[in-house]
């Protein structure tokens, strides 16, 4: 470990320790941490890692539709419920969500992935294929137990192909960071996978379009828990419209996994009010992944 930093590197420092402190984090700085290996994680590039190339298996097999899962035991913090995103209109009624594929041997999921992918091809299904620049599939760890799904990328996701690195990526490094893991660790997608034109909220028949990519990868990975990123990731995960009040601050089952709820980045970046709440959803995903609570002052 260094035993100084360099004027940069202390403001990132500083910058991280804001974010910390605006969640209501304060015991952790009490523990014995390495600063460098913070700003290493602040400053690694958001390319995913390439990944150990493994034979191509049998693309996920279809299967009947397993129970639900049971409800988990709801762990519900007592936290306010706080103004809401926009809310979306659908113009219709959801299609059911394709049924859930069976499940892989973790091994498998890299190569499984990588047939998604290939479907998706140079895709023109929707609308939104005009006017992008990349496809933005999805990044992280194929056999993560925690994934974040948002709506769709912005213009430094388009530009890169790689979702959540612009602001609001630094935003969910942060908030990923302040869980104890790397973003490295976790799976990253979104409800559409080309941008909508100038950030709008996805049509519904471009978000019902491309789901289904989703709903696969998501069945593939088979995380323990899938943390919806606002208004739009939460009504097309579950088709089910309801403001996002009536979703935080408790899980949902969803194709066997465990669903929490919580804001958008971008809407944290123009709210940084909303902080606190965001953190206080991330602590139910924290407790439900058994991961060890910082306790506040
Ligand atoms: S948003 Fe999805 S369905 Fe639409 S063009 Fe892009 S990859 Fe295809």
């Amino acid at each position: 470990m260094p035993n100084s930093l360099d004027t940069s590197a202390q403001e990132a420092l500083r910058a991280r320790l804001r974010f910390y402190r605006e969640l209501g984090i304060g015991e952790l700085y009490q523990r014995e941490v390495d600063p460098a290996e913070w700003l290493l994680a602040a400053s690694e590039p958001t390319q995913a890692p390439p990944r150990q190339a493994v034979a191509l298996q049998q693309p996920p097999q279809a299967a009947t539709p397993g129970p639900a899962a049971p409800n988990a035991p709801g762990f519900v913090p007592n936290i306010d419920l706080q103004p809401q995103e926009s809310e979306i209109a659908p113009r219709k009624p959801f299609p059911a969500p394709p049924p859930q594929a069976a499940a892989l041997p973790p091994e498998q999921h890299f190569a499984a992935l990588k047939l998604i992918r290939e479907e998706i091809g140079d895709c023109t299904r929707c609308a939104l294929a005009a006017g992008r620049t990349k496809i933005v599939f999805g990044d992280g760890d194929p056999n993560a137990k925690l994934m974040f799904v948002g709506e769709g990328p912005g213009a430094d996701e388009d530009a890169s192909g790689i979702p959540f690195v612009g602001r609001g990526g630094q935003l969910l490094n942060n908030m990923i960071q302040a869980m104890g893991i790397k973003r490295e660790q976790v799976y990253i997608a979104n409800i559409v996978k080309c941008r909508p034109p100038a950030n709008r909220t996805p049509e519904p028949e471009e978000a019902l379009t491309c789901s289904p990519f989703l709903f696969q990868q998501i069945d593939v990975i088979r995380p323990k828990v899938i943390v919806a990123l606002g208004q739009t990731a939460v009504t097309y995960l579950t088709g089910e419209k309801r403001p996002l009040m009536g979703w935080r601050g408790t899980v949902h089952p969803l194709r066997g996994t465990k669903l929490i709820v919580t804001y958008h980045p971008a809407y944290l970046l123009r709210d940084p009010n909303q902080k606190k709440h965001a953190w206080a959803d991330l602590q139910i995903a924290m407790r439900e992944l058994g991961l060890e609570l910082p306790s506040r002052k």
